[in-house]
């Protein structure tokens, strides 16, 4: 036999480290028995070859090993490696493996079932013998995150064995559906990227189900499959039919059976005809016939969502939601949604609203809209003085004018007086900050 090939003999000198590792040792043998065809040795050849690419000092110490037991069915060979084994591999350090055997806790999506076969794995290495499922059922005691598992487990004695912990835990975990998380459920959740603007979150909770269902339901029925997390138009039109509080089946039967939407599709698919050959019931739509798209029965204005003559009071009374005045009302729904004569429809509805009618006694005034001011070409041309107080501090600095340049934003404090009426006396300037 060749041996030159063998692996240098493991301890390559009395009280010498070893040269290399066991485990890397023992498969470099392994593969050397394999290259001499040692699948087909006997046992004490084997066992021979073994003790020979062991080396001298190898061998004096397997032989000043205590006397074992052989295990049954075990042949001379495996008998001499496995006690090699437990003299040469390393040895795991028991405190570190009995730390992590209790450190390790019922993880929230975990059951006690799981918790315990990785339990069984840690609880391999710290050395608990026979008592190992002793110590595995204490764990489960005292680490569980079900406090009500607690309790009854406390309650059974001392007589509990590991085997009574299992059927207990799967009998309260079996009456309490629902409360165990399936991560695997809910992962293309735990995947997508983390709302970050209202925009997004709406997204975000249209994908997860409709408002009316909420969140819950919709993590029920989320599908499993790899290709379940949805395009950017299924993103789009679930957060479309989230803001108008109706579902998106609703949206789609109602599109698909929508008489004048119907005339459009038409138009799409083919070409508009002229102004004044089209359909009087279209006819909202021809200004704006360029900017018409569809989504399987679904049409869209640009972004915005052509809502069906039939849900067009829903969306409307869900926008006017607290009773908000026309201009709220119209912006709510303007981000997302239209269809001819909204603007008219948003006034009629508010006049026809009850609760403002009732509360005003008229329909709430709008306000008018913000006008922006122009940019002056310099400092010091365009101011606004304004009074501010009554603040707190010394009687005498009760009040103070505010004088803000309209150029540098800066807002110089001028004086202060003990009341607004007073004449302004030796004025004092603060600046910000200042
Ligand atoms: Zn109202």
């Amino acid at each position: 036999m060749d041996f030159s090939v063998a692996p240098a003999p493991f301890l390559p000198a009395a009280g010498a480290e070893p040269g290399t590792a066991w485990p890397r040792w023992i498969r470099m043998f392994d593969n050397f028995l394999v290259a001499v065809g040692g699948g087909s040795f006997s046992a004490a050849r084997k066992e021979a070859i073994l003790l020979t690419c062991l080396g001298a000092e190898g061998q004096r110490i397997f032989e000043s090993l205590p006397a074992a037991v052989k295990q049954e069915g075990e042949d001379q060979y495996a008998f001499t490696r496995r006690r090699l084994e437990a003299q040469f591999a390393p040895r795991q350090n028991v405190c570190v493996e009995r730390y992590r055997f209790r450190s390790r806790v019922q993880q929230t999506e975990e059951t006690v079932q799981q918790w315990v076969s990785i339990l069984r794995q840690l609880a391999s290495s710290c050395e608990y013998g026979d008592r190992t499922d002793e110590f595995i059922r204490d764990q489960v005691i005292e680490r569980t995150n079900s406090s009500k598992l607690r309790q009854r487990l406390l309650m059974e004695g001392s007589d509990l064995t590991l085997e009574r912990t299992l059927t207990i835990s799967d009998t309260l975990e079996s009456a309490e559906p629902g409360v165990r998380i399936d991560r695997e459920r809910i992962r293309p959740l735990l995947e997508a990227a983390e709302p970050r603007d209202e925009k997004s979150l709406r997204a975000f909770l249209g994908a997860v189900g409709s408002e009316r269902n909420g969140v819950a339901d919709g993590l029920s029925r989320l599908p499993v499959a790899e290709t379940w997390w949805p395009d950017d138009d299924s993103i789009q039109i679930a957060a479309l039919s989230l803001a108008a509080a109706v579902t998106e089946e609703e949206l789609r039967d109602a599109s698909a059976s929508d008489e004048c939407l119907d005339v459009i599709r038409g138009y799409l698919a083919g070409r508009w005809p002229r102004q004044r050959d089209v359909d009087p019931r279209a006819t909202g739509f021809y200004q704006v016939r360029d900017e018409l798209s569809q989504l399987g029965p679904l049409l869209f204005r640009g972004e915005r969502l052509v809502v069906p003559a039939a849900l067009r009071e829903r969306v409307l009374r869900n926008a006017h939601e607290g009773h908000q005045g026309e201009t709220r009302t119209k912006q709510r729904l303007r981000a997302q949604f239209w269809w001819p004569r909204l603007d008219k429809e948003v006034r009629d509805l508010l006049r026809s609203c009850e609760v403002c009618t009732q509360h005003d006694g008229h329909v709430r005034q709008e306000r008018p809209p913000l006008q922006p001011i122009p940019l002056p070409d310099g400092p010091w041309q365009r101011l606004m003085i304004d009074v501010i107080g009554p603040m707190q501090g010394p009687q005498h600095e009760r009040y103070g004018i505010v004088l803000c340049d309209m150029f540098s934003s800066a807002h110089p404090l001028l004086g202060t007086q003990k009341s607004c009426s007073q004449p302004l006396s030796n004025p004092k300037v603060y600046r910000p900050g200042g």
